[in-house]
């Protein structure tokens, strides 16, 4: 992943990156880390993240991104799989923007899961 101009280093998930912030990580692997988010929203609810400076959200995706963007699917499958989320499903989801309530400006896909979701919004 090539560097996103205007990335904003001093981002949570930097810092927790860079072991600033101390996180409950539950897969890591070349290109991503995944860790429990702070505030669950469901029984369980992780964040996966890539490594690197990526856009701040989907929007700033460009061809080029393809390659590890299509893998985070993969390895949030991996991930929920290994969190016993399976058999009973899950929801994948990015934020982009202050309409998604997006907090943190660094591209990120929460992995919800463990009890029935209900409607999407
Ligand atoms: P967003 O709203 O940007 O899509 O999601 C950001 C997520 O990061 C939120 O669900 C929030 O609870 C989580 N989060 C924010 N700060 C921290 C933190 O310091 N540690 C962890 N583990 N999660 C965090």
């Amino acid at each position: 992943m090539s560097e996103t101009p205007g990335y904003d280093r001093d981002n949570v998930f930097a810092r927790i990156l860079r072991d600033e912030i101390p996180s409950d990580r539950v897969y890591e692997d070349g290109e991503f880390i995944a860790f429990r988010d702070i505030n669950p929203a469901a029984p369980t609810h992780i964040v996966l993240i890539p490594r690197g400076e990526p856009p701040a959200g989907p929007a700033g995706l460009d061809d080029g991104d393809a390659g590890w963007a299509g893998r985070m699917f993969v390895v949030a499958s991996r991930i929920a799989a290994q969190e016993g989320l399976a058999e009973g499903g899950y929801r994948l989801v990015v934020n982009n923007g202050p309409d998604a309530g997006q907090e943190v400006p660094h591209l990120h896909m929460h992995i919800l899961g463990g009890a029935g979701l209900g409607p999407i919004a």
